[in-house]
Order: C-alpha cells, then structure tokens, then sequence
C-alpha cells in the first residue's frame, strides 16, 4: 500500500489441526504505519493467523517477520517486549480484578525476568512497578476508562472490555498491534469511540492489523486489505480494490 515498507511480513504459514490445514501456505506483508483489515469468510483462518503471528501457536512450516526480525515461534511476552502485542479477550476466573490490576497483570516482563528473580523488596523492582502504574493510569486516561479503574472487570460492558483489552496492549508501549474483532458485540456509539481511538494510536505511528467483520468499519478504517479464504491470502488492495475482485466475491457468496 502506497510503497511503505513492511512491518510485519508472513511468508508460506502453514498450521494444521488434526492433519487439517488451517493455514495452507499463507503469506502476506503489513506496511507499516497503516490499519490493515483482515478479512474473510469464517473459517478462513484469520484468528489462527493472528494466533501465530503473535506466538500462541507455532506454525508448521513457514516464517514470520517482525521488523525484519524473524520471530516464528516467539512467546507473547517476548513479543510484547520487542513491540509487538495484541488483543486477548479478558481473561474469565479473575473475577474480582480490577481494570487497574488488568493493566499491570499484562504489564511486560523483563526480557528474561521471572517472579522469583525479580523480588518485589528490590528497589529496580519497586520503581518498575511505580513506572508501569503511572502507565496504566495514563492509558486509562486516554481510553476515557479513568473512572473505571477499581471496578471488577466482570462490572463492564463488552465494549468497555474492548477498551481494557486495547489499554493492556498499550502497557507493553508497542509499535504494532493485532486485534481480533475489537468491535464485536459492542453498541455502535462505543463502536464508534473504539475506532477513533484506533485511528488516534496509528496517527501516532503504531501500525495496527485487525480482523474485523463489519464491512463498514473496515472501509472506514483500514488502509490496507487482506482477504484470506481456505487458509490462505486470495488477495491485497485497498478496500475498494479487494471487494471488487471475483474471487473475493465468489469466497464471500459462494458465486
Ligand atoms: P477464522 O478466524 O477465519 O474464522 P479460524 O482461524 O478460527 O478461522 O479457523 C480456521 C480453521 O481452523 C477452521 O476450520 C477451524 O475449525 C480450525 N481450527 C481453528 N482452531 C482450531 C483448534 N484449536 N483445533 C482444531 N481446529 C481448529
Ligand atoms: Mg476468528
């Protein structure tokens, strides 16, 4: 799109189920400093992608790139700390959680920290923790979530669940971010300040890639689009471009 450079580059992911290809050689690059939408029929693959890219899931076959960087099989947090994050849909079993735990909980680790090599008594410890709250009240502050901050989670709306899960992403300070479907289920007006908030994070620079099913929100948003069918990329182009395409309208009505 418009010859920026790549961000994110996936090239030939493959990722099998059972011996099924949910992932069939997939491969397709993000510029960088744009929205791009992925799109396509259910079962296209779109979440199992975002699942590899961001390190749930090691692929079968194939690379992903970050920054140039291969990061096939990174772990989410090391991910997070090299500045690439993404949605994950709040967590139940933590019921009485507050959003401003939320927030910390998914704060990034020290690249090679764990619990016990980082004793809270330890003054580098202490000042992080110091540092990773004023964050967290900042980021609320952005996503108008301020007056949230001591409720339970389980106390939100979905689309206040959105904003916390796009405000636990922001802790790890990214330059890019994956999100699955942050506006579904969410009432149109808060599905509204969702994007605008989304646009707001990319005029600052951060890439973003979302999948998304509201067609509108994805013409309205996205610079970018990349349409999977079958595990596999059908095809790339502005919005206009990739609903013009037969294939894209045979994969999406079965023509
Ligand atoms: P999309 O997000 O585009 O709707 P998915 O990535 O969720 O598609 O699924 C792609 C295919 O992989 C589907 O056929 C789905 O049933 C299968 N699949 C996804 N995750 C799993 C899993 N954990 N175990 C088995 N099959 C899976
Ligand atoms: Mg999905």
């Amino acid at each position: 799109a418009g010859g920026a450079p790549a961000v994110l580059k996936v090239a030939a992911v493959t990722r099998r189920f059972f011996g099924v290809a949910a992932l069939d050689g997939v491969g397709f690059a993000v510029p960088a400093g744009r929205i791009t939408g992925l799109i396509g029929p259910n079962g296209a693959g779109k979440s199992t992608l975002l699942n590899v890219v961001s390190g749930l899931l090691r692929p079968d076959a194939g690379q992903v790139r970050f920054e140039g960087d291969d990061v096939t099989g990174m772990k989410p947090h090391r991910l997070a700390a090299r500045g690439l994050t993404r949605t994950f849909q709040i967590a139940r079993g933590f019921p009485k959680m507050s959003v401003f735990q939320h927030l910390m909980l998914y704060g990034p680790r020290q690249p090679g920290e764990r619990l016990l090599q980082a004793p809270m008594w330890s003054r580098a410890a202490r000042d992080r923790e110091a540092e990773l709250a004023e964050r967290a009240l900042a980021i609320a502050g952005r996503l108008r979530l301020s007056p949230l901050l001591d409720a339970p989670v389980t106390a939100l709306s979905g689309g206040q669940k959105k904003l916390v899960e796009i405000g636990r992403t922001l802790m790890a300070e990214p330059r890019m971010i994956l999100l699955d479907e942050p506006m579904a289920g969410v009432n149109p007006s808060l599905g509204a300040e969702i994007a605008a908030h989304l646009q707001a994070l990319n005029a600052e620079g951060i890439s973003l890639c979302l999948v998304e099913h509201d067609m509108a929100l994805i013409r309205q948003l996205c610079h970018h689009v990349v349409v999977m069918a079958e595990g596999r990329t059908l095809v790339t182009g502005s919005f206009d471009e990739v609903v013009e395409n037969a294939e894209v309208q045979e994969a999406y009505l079965g023509r």
